[in-house]
């Protein structure tokens, strides 16, 4: 197998989602990250023909197909809310965002699994999360629901591999779960990337547990807390507790070949860099 790395960034689309494709190939983006609509609110205006025509024709122009673009859901969205309207509420935002991304011809939607907010345990938290996906799965065709790891901060579920796999477990199609791991999430939940004996240990307790076919795309970035902190900071690619190294040789593995590799490093301007740099160390 060729060694083939998508690499982008988690783009602006403000002004239209047709303008993310145009931000990530202004950064010599192969793969990119996009809301479908504002983060941080609960309703968005529908796309219009015009969003759709001029996302895909941007997409066509500058190279991207399917499958180098990872889009992610609204921080609101709770799959696992402990109380009926919350999860409501949840499940209709992430539906709607499931059927933007088939408007868009997107095939993955890359979304955070929940929160038990101290009300309910956490295995009840990951069946209502898994049910929340098997009710959006079965409403829409062509989108695979693709459950990022998370840094154990709070409530938030998706700290172990253990939980991502349960979700799968519990959800009805396989063929359309995936699983995107966040490097910085992964060691601030005490999984250590950055060692020689770390690396290999990691991804084969991800084969064990969960499977290295479910692995659908890549959050790199650098981490502004120590290993085990459960502290969410990104830090930007060799300026953090990871360092360098570690992704010089993330860069050199064949098993994250063929995915969207998507920066959410701090600072917009160093992507570019970024991105060259990582390109460089395959
Ligand atoms: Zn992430
Ligand atoms: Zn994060």
């Amino acid at each position: 197998m060729t060694n083939k790395k998508f690499i982008g960034a988690h783009v602006s689309a403000s002004g239209g989602v047709e303008n993310a494709p145009v931000n990530a190939a202004a950064i010599g983006a192969t793969a990119f990250a996009l809301f479908t609509k504002n983060q941080k609110q609960w309703f968005a205006k529908p796309l219009t023909d015009e969003n759709i025509e001029k996302f895909k024709a941007n997409c066509e122009k500058h190279g991207y197909t399917p499958d180098q673009i990872l889009p992610h859901d609204s921080y609101l969205i709770n799959l696992g809310h402990p109380e009926e309207e919350g999860l409501n509420k949840s499940r209709n935002a992430f539906l709607d965002e499931m059927q933007r991304c088939e408007q868009l011809g997107i095939t993955l939607l890359n979304f955070h699994p929940g929160s038990h907010l101290k009300k309910i345990s956490e295995d009840d938290c990951l069946q209502r999360i898994a049910e929340s996906i098997n009710m959006a799965l079965d409403k829409t065709r062509s989108v695979r629901a693709v459950i990022e790891n998370t840094a154990g901060q709070g409530s938030n579920m998706g700290y172990r591999f253990e939980h991502l796999a349960r979700i799968i477990e519990l959800t009805d199609d396989k063929s359309r779960v995936g699983v995107c791991i966040d490097t910085c999430h992964g060691w601030a939940a005490g999984y250590d990337f950055a060692s020689d004996k770390g690396y290999e240990e990691v991804w084969s307790a991800f084969d064990e547990i969960v499977g290295l076919q479910y692995l659908m795309g890549i959050h790199l970035n650098d981490a502004k807390k120590e290993l085990g902190s459960k502290v969410d900071r990104h830090a930007s690619i060799g300026e953090g507790f990871m360092g360098a190294e570690t992704f010089s040789r993330l860069m050199k593995d064949e098993r994250l070949n063929n995915i969207p590799i998507i920066l959410e490093t701090p600072d917009p301007d160093k992507w570019k860099e970024e991105i060259e740099w990582l390109k460089s160390q395959q």
